[in-house]
């Protein structure tokens, strides 16, 4: 088993013995455990549409083009319920992301950055200098509220204070809030660490200005909502599906097609052009 399955699978099963262990007498290991998987099911949810569908290919790639209102529904309840991620400072920091892939300039991750560095550099990434997140819709009231450093930390007190208040014991919220939010970290390892390191994955485009991978596992790809077929999504980043194959598996570009069915997203000109020389013929789309 590669060794980014293994953390994500014994942070999964370290989360549900927690949730068995702490849940309080009260409501015994077993509903402890329902509840547990509960929030981890809803926050991963919620926080994969967010980010990797709404955020990821509809703003910051324009690839999709959501409903307005759903976009900013989305990204309050996210970031006032589930883990806080600035949208705003995300998408400078993702477009810088492409410009500079593993160079400098790219805040996430330089390609000498090894696995310790880089987890630093999940929670401090490095300095932007320029602005590339000046969309309309960063100016919205929706966009400023969550943008703001207060509502940042305010947010964290009130998503483990409500934890508390529905499950009556802040121990056991603490425990779930906080081991969930090292799940997402985990999460944010396999997009900034792991698919840009040659030694893991595969490359479907052997794309010198980068170090790309694409990783097709069930559960990478399953919490990451496909954001981690890299080696894809770098090769043609204005493509609305990350997958370049049927036969791969691609949750996110399910989820999408569940949300267009639903009426809230279409695809734009740019986001279902196919480029020359990958291997679907049709976007299926
Ligand atoms: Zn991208």
């Amino acid at each position: 088993m590669r060794i980014y399955n293994f953390i994500g699978y014994a942070i999964i099963f370290g989360y549900a013995a927690a949730c068995m262990y702490f849940a309080p007498p009260a409501l015994g290991p077993w509903m402890g455990l329902s509840i547990g998987a509960a929030y981890f099911i809803a926050c991963w949810f919620v926080g994969g549409l967010y980010l990797s569908c709404v955020i990821h290919m509809g703003i910051a790639h324009r690839a999709l083009d959501y409903k307005e209102w759903f976009v900013k529904t989305i990204t309050v309840v996210n970031n006032t319920f589930g883990v806080y991620i600035n949208p705003v400072t995300w998408v400078n920091r993702h477009r810088l992301h492409h410009a500079f892939s593993d160079h400098p300039g790219d805040p996430n991750k330089l390609a000498s950055d090894g696995w310790l560095r880089t987890l630093y550099l999940c929670l401090l990434p490095y300095q932007t200098k320029t602005n590339l997140a000046t969309d309309d819709i960063f100016k919205s009231w929706a966009f400023r509220l969550v943008s703001n450093p207060a509502f940042a930390v305010a947010s964290q007190v009130f998503s483990l204070w409500l934890l508390w208040l529905l499950v009556g014991d802040l121990r056991f919220a603490a425990v779930m809030w906080l081991v969930f939010r090292i799940f997402a970290l985990w999460i944010n390892m396999i997009q900034n660490y792991w698919t840009h390191d040659r030694r893991f994955g595969s490359r479907r485009y052997d794309d010198e200005r980068d170090n790309a991978m694409n990783i097709g596992e069930w559960l990478p790809v399953t919490a990451t909502f496909s954001a981690c077929l890299q080696n894809n999504h770098h090769h043609s980043p204005g493509l609305l599906r990350l997958s370049h194959e049927e036969s791969e598996y691609d949750l996110g570009f399910a989820a999408v097609k569940v949300m267009r069915t639903l009426g809230v997203v279409r695809a734009t000109d740019r986001g279902s052009e196919l480029p020359q020389g990958i291997a679907l013929t049709t976007l299926n789309f």
